[in-house]
C-alpha cells in the first residue's frame, strides 16, 4: 500500500482525497518510480480545486512534478536506482502524477537528476523554476545580455517570478520586480531584484506604445499586463511570455512589434524536447545558490496539499511549495 492524493470526478468538480492505494491500482507504464517529492504549482492548484479544466481524465493523481528513484524499469534508458526528474508531458493532467509515494511512468518522459541537486532541491525548483530557466534561455536566444539594460519580471512573488529574479541576478542582469505585494519588496531584493514596481502600473488597459523602459521582460501574468509590458519594451527588446495569472487574453496592438521590433517569445514547459530540458536542468544545478532554494521553498506534507491549493488560488502563497509525499 502507498499514500496518494486522488481526484475523483464529482457533480460540482473534482473531489480530492488523501487515500491509500495498491501497486495494482497504478496505471500502465514502463518505469516504476519511488517518489521522494512533488510540488504544488498553480496548475496543480487549478486541478485540485477544479477552478479550470486542467484534468483530462478521472480518477487521477495530481502533481506535474516528480523527483524520485527508479524502482523497476522496462525502458532501455533507465535502471533501478537511477535518480530521475519529471516535469510536464501531461502528467497530473492526463496521466497520474507525483502526489503519491509511487508513480508508474513512461521512460521517455524522464530526465536524469543532476548530481549537484538533491530530490528536495530539484523540487524546490520544480516546473516553476525550470520554466524560469526556459524564460532566461529565451531572452538569451534573442540576444539579451546583462549589458542590454533593465529586465522586468512580472508575477514576481510567484514560483516562476522568484526563480527568474534569482537566475537573472546571478548572471549579472539588473532586475526590476513587478508585484502586487509591495510588503514583500525586501524578499524580492534578497533574491536579487534591484527594485520593485507596483503591478497596478501594468494591470489596466494602456496605450499601444508607452515610454521605452525595459530591455526585456519575463511575464508570468498575461492580459493587460503583458500588453503594457510589450508597449514599454525598448527598441529591439524581447518579452518571454509564460503565464496567465491575470488572464489568458492579450488586449494588445501590433505597435511594439512593427514600430520597435519587439519580439514576443512564447515559453512552454510541458512539451519541451528532452535535450533542451536536460540543458535547462543542468544550468539550474549550477546557476541557483542553495540558499536561494531554501528561501523560495516551503515543504508541506501530502495531507496539507488540499487546503494549500485553495490558498494558492486565493493568491496567498509566496514562492515554491515542495510536497513531501512521505510525510
Ligand atoms: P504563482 O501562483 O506562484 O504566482 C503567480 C504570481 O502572479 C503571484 O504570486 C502574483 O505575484 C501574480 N499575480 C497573481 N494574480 C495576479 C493578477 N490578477 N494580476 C497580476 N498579477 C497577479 O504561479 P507560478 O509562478 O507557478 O506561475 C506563474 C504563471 O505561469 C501561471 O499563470 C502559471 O499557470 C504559468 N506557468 C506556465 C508554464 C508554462 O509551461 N508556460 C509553466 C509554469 C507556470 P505578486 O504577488 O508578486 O504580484
Amino acid at each position: 500500500m502507498f499514500k496518494a492524493i486522488l481526484l475523483e470526478k464529482g457533480e460540482q468538480g473534482p473531489i480530492p482525497q488523501l487515500v491509500e492505494l495498491n501497486d495494482s491500482d497504478l496505471p500502465e507504464g514502463d518505469v516504476l518510480v519511488e517518489v521522494d517529492y512533488s510540488t504544488l504549482n498553480y496548475k496543480d492548484a487549478l486541478a485540485i480545486t477544479g477552478k479550470a479544466p486542467v484534468v483530462r481524465k478521472y480518477p487521477i493523481v495530481p502533481g506535474i512534478d516528480i523527483a524520485g528513484t527508479v524502482l523497476e524499469s522496462q525502458h532501455a534508458n533507465w535502471k533501478a536506482g537511477d535518480a530521475v526528474i519529471l516535469n510536464g508531458w501531461g502528467v497530473g493532467e492526463s496521466y497520474w502524477g507525483g502526489m503519491a509515494q509511487k508513480a508508474s511512468l513512461k521512460g521517455d518522459w524522464l530526465i536524469r537528476r543532476p548530481d549537484a541537486l538533491s530530490s528536495k532541491q530539484a523540487m524546490a525548483i520544480g516546473t516553476a523554476g525550470y520554466t524560469a530557466m526556459l524564460c532566461v534561455m529565451a531572452l538569451e536566444d534573442n540576444g539579451i545580455t546583462p549589458e542590454s539594460g533593465e529586465i522586468l519580471v512580472t508575477g514576481a512573488n510567484g514560483g516562476v517570478g522568484s526563480v527568474s529574479i534569482a537566475l537573472l541576478a546571478k548572471r549579472g542582469y539588473t532586475v526590476i520586480a513587478s508585484t502586487g505585494r509591495p510588503e514583500e519588496a525586501e524578499y524580492l531584493k534578497s533574491l536579487g531584484a534591484k527594485d520593485t514596481v507596483n503591478r497596478s502600473e501594468f494591470s489596466e488597459p494602456g496605450k499601444p506604445l508607452a515610454k521605452e523602459r525595459w530591455a526585456a521582460a519575463i511575464d508570468c501574468v498575461g492580459s493587460h499586463t503583458l500588453a503594457n509590458v510589450c508597449a514599454s519594451i525598448k527598441y529591439g527588446g524581447v518579452v518571454a511570455a509564460c503565464g496567465l495569472a491575470q488572464g489568458m487574453d492579450l488586449p494588445a496592438t501590433v505597435a511594439p512589434f512593427i514600430l520597435r521590433g519587439v519580439t514576443l517569445r512564447g515559453v512552454d514547459s510541458v512539451y519541451v524536447p528532452l535535450e533542451r530540458r536536460q540543458l535547462a536542468w543542468d544550468r539550474l544545478a549550477t546557476d541557483l545558490e542553495p540558499e536561494v532554494l531554501e528561501s523560495v521553498a516551503k515543504v508541506v506534507g501530502l495531507s496539507e496539499v488540499i487546503p494549500m491549493a485553495e490558498d494558492m488560488m486565493a493568491g496567498k502563497i509566496r514562492g515554491r511549495m515542495i510536497v513531501d509525499v512521505n510525510n
